[in-house]
């Protein structure tokens, strides 16, 4: 007998709503099962409930965004570029905008906007929505998909195609508990081990600590293995010695194209683990904004967080040179002010003194008497501050999940499964994890898009 349903697609968020409007759109007899009460729960509670629908630029950089995994997002983004999104979702009445780091919002700032938008995308293409549906198990007899709902609306649906939408495990509070993972392993697919991303980082440094609330909104900021250490497993293979804690003496610069002897490789400069440029936030129990959150997956991929160090650089436009002749120049030009107040234009006042008072000079003498070793240090404690850190905040706190269903086992031209003809995936349940900046939505909403084109016609 021919299933009730061409595609049954589990889990009504970015993925799930965007490939419900794309296949209804086609014809197909649609149904989008969510467990939640409400539809998109991560889209009201995105971008500080503004959602950060997409970044303004061309689908290249999205790919580059996502680094190793990109190149399996080239297909979806050409049926799907971020353009195009901003057009669907402005084509429901809801003007957007672009801010000037080219993410872009609803010019509302609300986040629920964009999830009615989408909601009404999908009905309006004749899908049909159940909310209250949880889905426990997926089976596959003679070529169709019998899915099981629990809770009260407990029955069983039969389907021609079965589209996983459920995210990954990260606030699963929203209902992302990661069940599309055991489903995906239930059919022979390998999953990638799962990490928190984008989420905030654990320091007990106290002096850190004592500076929440503080915000800086150009920081370089860098992962590192502790100083002293290597890491042994490292995420990213690089087995980087943590730099050398050395200014170039005196205002000269650092000696460059040193002589090799014949035969002997130039020794590689050492890499970061992971490196971020922008805001950066300190807070009680650490630290968090764009920049902490970014680098953090290096942070949750380690055995050992605590063999890495968070290096921060206050002043990532400036370099260590410059800012060295500058602070020498105040030195002499303000000679009888105190120490103190070297760094209050550069920086906060509580985070320029808390830089002084870390660096060893002394705060109330005059400037005249600070040593150029002090004025070394100061440069020091602003350029390549490091903090000792203790884990993450987890997936509890996690904006998203790192790793995921194996992108090798799946079709990036049709998002269906190499392994099982009729299945697919789309969005966060797959290893795809890209930076902040509305890249994972991009993403989600291009695979769920790319899944809804592909599952074929049904035959007459
Ligand atoms: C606090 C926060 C802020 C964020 N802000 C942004 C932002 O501004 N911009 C951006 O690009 N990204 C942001 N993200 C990340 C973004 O929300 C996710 O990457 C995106 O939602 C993934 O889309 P998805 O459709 O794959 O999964 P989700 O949106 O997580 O949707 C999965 C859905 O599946 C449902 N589900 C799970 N299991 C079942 C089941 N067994 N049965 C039925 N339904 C099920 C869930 O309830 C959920 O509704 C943010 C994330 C968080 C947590």
């Amino acid at each position: 007998m021919k299933p009730k349903f061409d595609l049954v697609i589990i889990g009504a968020g970015a993925a799930g709503l965007m490939a419900a409007a794309s296949a209804g759109s086609r014809g197909l007899k649609v149904l989008l099962l969510e467990k939640n009460r409400k539809l998109g729960v991560k889209i009201l509670m995105s971008g500080g409930t503004r959602c950060n629908i997409t970044h303004n630029c061309p689908s290249r950089e999205i790919v580059r965004a996502f680094g190793r995994q990109g190149n399996f997002l080239y297909s979806a983004l050409a049926a799907l570029p971020p353009e195009t999104v901003v057009e669907k979702i402005e084509a429901q009445g809801v003007e957007t905008k672009i801010e000037s780091t080219g993410k872009i919002f609803p010019v509302s700032n609300r986040a629920i906007d964009v999830r009615d938008a989408l909601v009404t995308m999908a009905e309006d293409a004749g899908a049909e929505i159940h909310n209250l549906s949880p889905v426990d198990s997926i089976t596959r007899q003679a070529d169709v998909f019998q899915i099981s709902i629990g809770g009260d609306a407990r029955e069983q649906i039969d389907a021609a195609h079965v589209l996983i939408t459920t995210g990954g495990r990260s606030w699963p509070g929203c209902g992302t508990t990661g069940d599309g993972y055991a489903w995906a392993e239930s059919f022979g697919h390998s999953i990638e081990r799962t990490v928190p991303a984008l989420v905030p980082i654990l320091s007990r440094c106290q002096w850190a600590n004592d500076l929440k609330g503080i915000t800086i909104e150009h920081t370089g900021v860098e992962v590192w293995p502790a100083r002293g250490r290597a890491i042994a497993d490292s995420p990213t293979g690089s087995n980087a010695l943590p730099k050398s804690n050395t200014l170039p003496k005196s205002n000269t610069l650092p000696k460059s194209n040193t002589l090799l002897q014949p035969g002997k490789k130039k020794p590689k400069k050492p890499k970061p683990l992971s490196r971020a440029q922008g805001s950066f936030l300190f807070t009680h129990f650490g630290f968090s904004g764009p920049t902490a959150l970014d680098v953090s997956r290096a942070i949750a991929l380690a055995k050992n967080a605590r063999e890495l160090e968070l290096q921060c650089d206050f002043l990532p436009d400036c370099k260590s040179t410059k800012l060295l002749n500058l602070l020498s120049q105040r030195r002499s030009q303000h000679g009888k002010q105190s120490v103190g107040n070297l760094l209050n234009d550069l920086f906060p006042k509580r985070l320029a003194e808390a830089l002084l008072i870390e660096s060893g000079v002394p705060l109330d003498s005059p400037n005249a008497e600070l040593s150029n070793d002090g004025v070394e240090r100061i440069v020091r404690q602003i350029k390549e501050n490091r903090f000792e850190i203790n884990g993450t905040l987890g997936f509890e706190k996690a904006e998203v999940t790192a790793g995921g269903v194996c992108l090798n086992e799946v079709d990036s031209s049709s998002m269906q499964s190499k392994l099982v003809d009729g299945l697919y995936f789309a969005g966060e349940v797959l290893d795809l994890d890209g930076p902040i900046g509305g890249f994972n939505f991009q993403s989600a909403f291009s695979t769920g898009w790319l899944a809804g084109q592909s599952v074929p016609q049904p035959t007459a």
